[in-house]
C-alpha cells in the first residue's frame, strides 16, 4: 500500500481497455459468486494512476492454446 496513493473513490476516470495493459494488471483473487468466479484484478488508472480493483465476472470458460505460466506471452504476438 503506497501512502502516495489516492482513496479509489478519488478516481473519477472511466477504465478504458485501449489504455490498460496485461503487464500492468495484477489478478488478486478469485471469488465464488452466485454468477460463477469473480477476478478481481488490481489495475492503475492510466489517467490518474491510482491502484483500482476491478471485479470482473465470468462469461465463459474455453480452453486455451496457451499454456501456463506465460513465460513467452510475447511470442503470440510476434
Ligand atoms: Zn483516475
Amino acid at each position: 500500500m503506497s501512502e502516495a496513493a489516492l482513496d479509489p473513490e478519488e478516481c473519477p476516470h472511466d477504465l478504458d481497455a485501449e489504455y490498460l495493459y496485461p503487464s500492468d494488471a495484477e489478478v488478486l483473487r478469485m471469488e465464488s459468486t452466485d454468477a460463477g468466479i469473480a477476478f478481481v484484478v488490481e489495475v492503475p488508472c492510466p489517467d490518474c494512476d491510482v491502484s483500482l480493483e476491478v471485479t470482473t465476472r465470468t462469461e465463459s470458460v474455453e480452453e486455451s492454446a496457451l499454456s501456463l505460466p506465460l513465460d513467452d506471452a510475447e511470442d503470440v504476438y510476434d
